[in-house]
C-alpha cells in the first residue's frame, strides 16, 4: 500500500504499488482477497479509479459499509506499507476508451463514480474531446467523491460537464437537481449532449435499475447502455 487518501467521511482511496502493473481499460476492476489467520477468506471487487496512463500503481476507492467484511478492514486496519492480495485487471463490457467515441453519458450513484472517474481521467490524459456529461447522484455535498477534481475537469472547457443531483441534503442556495434520477432528469441531460452515443451507469443495485429504466424510457437504445452493479450481480 503506497498511500491512503481520505476522500469523504465514508470513502478513502488506497494506492497500490503493483509488482506487475498491467495495461487495462477504464471501467475494469481488481479483486481483493483477505485471508484471516484461521484461513477464512473474503473476496470483493473494487474498480480501478486511476486512468491507464498512470503506470505502476492503481487507486482503489472504497466506501466503508457498516458491518461489511472487507470495506471496514480497508478503512480501519490497512496501513501504508501493508501488502494486500489482488487479482486483475478484470472486466469487459463495462469499459470505455476514447476510440469508442461518444457522446458519452456517465451516470454514477455514490461510489459508482469510481470506474467512471477512470474513464474521465483517461479522457483528460489523452486530450480526448468526446462530448461527455456526468450525472452524479450523492446523498449530500459532503458525500461527493473527487469533488475538486470534477470541478477542475469541468472548468477545463474541453467538452466535459458534470451535473450533480442530491437526494437528501443540498448546498445552500442550490438550484440544481435535488431528487433521485428519473426520466425527466435523463431527458434533460441527454438533450444537452444532443445524442447519447454510449451510456455507462454504475452504483448500487436499485440505483442502476432505476437509472437504466429511465434511460430506456427516455428513448435511449438499450444496446448503447452498459451497467455495473456494486453488488453480487455485477456487470450487464
Ligand atoms: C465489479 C464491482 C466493482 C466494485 N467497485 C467498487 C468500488 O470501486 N468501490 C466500492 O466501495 N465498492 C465497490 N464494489 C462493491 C464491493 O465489491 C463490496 O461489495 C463492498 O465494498 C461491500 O463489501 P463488504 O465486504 O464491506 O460488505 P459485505 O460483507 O459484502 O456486506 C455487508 C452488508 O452490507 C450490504 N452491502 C453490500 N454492499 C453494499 C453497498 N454498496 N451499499 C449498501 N449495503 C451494501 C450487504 O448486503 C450486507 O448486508 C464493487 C463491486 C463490484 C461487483
Amino acid at each position: 500500500m503506497e498511500s491512503i487518501t481520505v476522500e469523504t467521511y465514508r470513502v478513502k482511496t488506497f494506492r497500490l504499488l503493483l509488482p506487475l502493473w498491467q495495461p487495462f481499460r477504464p471501467g475494469m476492476h481488481y479483486d481483493v482477497r483477505l485471508t484471516a489467520p484461521d484461513g477464512y477468506q473474503a473476496q470483493r471487487s473494487y474498480s480501478i479509479a486511476t486512468g491507464p496512463e498512470t503506470r505502476n500503481v492503481v487507486d482503489l476507492t472504497v466506501e466503508t459499509i457498516e458491518g461489511g467484511e472487507v470495506s471496514p478492514y480497508f478503512h480501519d486496519i490497512v496501513e501504508v506499507g501493508d501488502q494486500v492480495e489482488v487479482r486483475g485487471p478484470i472486466g469487459g463490457p463495462f469499459t470505455w476508451d476514447g476510440s469508442m467515441g461518444g457522446p458519452l453519458l456517465l451516470i454514477g450513484g455514490g461510489s459508482g463514480i469510481v470506474p467512471l472517474m477512470s474513464m474521465l481521467r483517461h479522457r483528460n490524459s489523452t486530450a480526448c474531446l468526446v462530448p461527455t456529461l456526468l450525472l452524479y447522484s450523492s446523498r449530500s455535498p459532503e458525500n461527493v467523491i473527487y469533488s475538486d477534481e470534477l470541478d477542475a475537469l469541468s472548468a477545463a472547457g474541453n467538452g466535459f460537464e458534470v451535473e450533480h443531483t442530491f437526494t437528501r441534503t443540498t448546498p445552500d442556495g442550490w438550484d440544481g437537481f435535488a431528487r433521485r434520477v428519473d426520466v425527466e432528469m435523463i431527458s434533460e441531460v441527454s438533450d444537452r449532449l444532443g445524442i447519447v452515443g454510449r451510456a455507462f451507469i454504475c452504483g448500487p443495485e436499485g440505483f442502476v435499475e432505476t437509472a437504466a429504466n429511465a434511460l430506456v424510457d427516455a428513448g435511449i437504445a438499450s444496446e448503447r447502455i452498459r451497467t455495473e452493479r456494486f453488488g453480487p450481480i455485477g456487470t450487464r
